[in-house]
């Protein structure tokens, strides 16, 4: 089983906070990119003959700027050339404000049977802050409109420690997304990135940002809330109710293979990273020219397979199973990895249950130390 990633680098206008590949006002590049595009689809699918995908994602950007005709030429491009598997799950991020009633029809009767809605935030004055084009009615009308149009499987991000927000606005961010029981939730706590207007105005000491204490309050309500409300946290920042986990994540987290199509998109085949170019000037002249277009493949060893196994299979709260770890590199984890995971263990940030060592509640606040131990 594989995984296609599909990036569609436009917005409506870019977020303040926001470091994505993607660019506001860029209408005139639409179909020459979606042409690129779907060439590079076309010739990649010569990398993957023997495989059926099982997980298609369309990330951004927002892939719902673009119009109808131009989804469906996409999407229909890698039915044609790759086997997709009847039960795939078939994703694609939106935001609201670019959600009518006739694309949403559209976009179920095309295949796509999971949408991932932006909301970040319930309170209008929030949106504004972190730069977001829709308020919360905006949001309400895509959710409702999504439901309407047969999307059975809605996942909503929402983020915490914006500039400004106060704990009893996150708590009603969560308790007025959970009256409205989507499947999924993603819970972000804000990331200031350098060159973005936010991290500028940050510098500048024009931003109130909470502190740790209250940042961490705010993601242990969110733990506490959504788990007494049906929705099990199966990732760090990823809650759902039982069965609607999402797939494609998943695929990112167990290190198994995926091809990226599209601006600066990554993939992870036969053991090789490697990325499309970030230039989109360049993305649209090399035509979908697969070699033109990647730039830096990297054949990963097997320390650093069994390293990214450890690091990315630990942000998931069933964690890593020894014995996977051992059927998949022919040695077994505690001869690899022993001194890291008795020490982690040790430091309360580990716990081991029966094959599987999986984050503590303690870890999961310093997952970045714990992963740090793998690198
Ligand atoms: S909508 Fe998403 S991708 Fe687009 S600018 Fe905002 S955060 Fe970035």
């Amino acid at each position: 089983m594989s995984s296609i990633y599909i990036h569609i680098p436009f917005c409506i206008q870019k977020c303040l906070y926001c470091d994505f590949p993607s660019f506001a006002a860029k209408e005139a590049l639409y179909i020459d990119y979606t042409q690129a595009l779907i060439t590079e689809i076309q010739k990649k699918s010569l990398l993957c003959q023997s495989q059926t995908i099982d997980t298609i994602f369309f990330g951004g950007g927002t892939p719902t700027v673009l119009p109808a005709f131009l989804l469906e030429n996409i999407i229909n491009t890698v039915f044609q050339y790759y086997t997709v598997s009847k039960s795939a799950e078939i994703t694609i991020e939106a935001n609201p404000g670019t959600l009518s009633d006739s694309l949403l029809s559209s976009l179920h009767t095309m295949g796509f049977n999971r949408i991932s809605i932006g909301l970040q935030a319930w309170q209008d004055s929030l949106l504004k802050e972190i730069g977001r084009i829709h308020n919360r009615y905006a949001f309400l009308q895509s959710f409702f409109a999504a439901r309407k149009a047969g999307f059975e499987n809605i996942s909503i991000d929402v983020m915490f420690a914006l500039p400004g927000q106060s704990f009893s606005q996150w708590q009603e961010t969560l308790y007025s997304i959970m009256a409205l029981q989507p499947e999924h939730i993603s819970a972000y706590s804000l990331i200031l990135e350098e060159g973005t207007p936010l991290f500028d105005m940050w510098q500048k000491n024009q931003l109130s940002l909470p502190d740790e204490a209250l940042d961490r309050a705010m993601y242990h309500f969110a733990q506490q809330i959504l788990s007494k409300n049906q929705y099990q946290q199966y990732e760090i920042s990823n809650f759902a109710k039982k069965g609607f986990e999402s797939r494609h994540n998943q695929v990112y987290w167990k290190t198994l293979p995926y091809l990226g199509f599209g601006l600066g998109a990554h993939s992870f085949w036969e053991n090789k990273r490697f990325h499309n170019t970030y230039d989109i000037k360049k993305y649209i002249q090399c035509k979908g020219n697969p070699s033109l277009l990647t730039e830096e493949t990297e054949l990963l060893t097997s320390a650093q397979l069994q390293s990214e196994f450890l690091f990315m299979g630990l942000r998931m709260t069933k964690g890593i199973s020894a014995a996977e770890f051992e059927k998949r590199f022919g040695i077994p984890l505690h001869c690899v990895y022993k001194k890291q995971l008795s020490f982690l263990i040790e430091q309360n940030l580990l716990q081991k249950q029966n094959d599987c060592y999986f984050l503590t509640p303690r870890g999961m606040d310093v997952s970045n130390t714990v992963f740090c131990q793998f690198l």
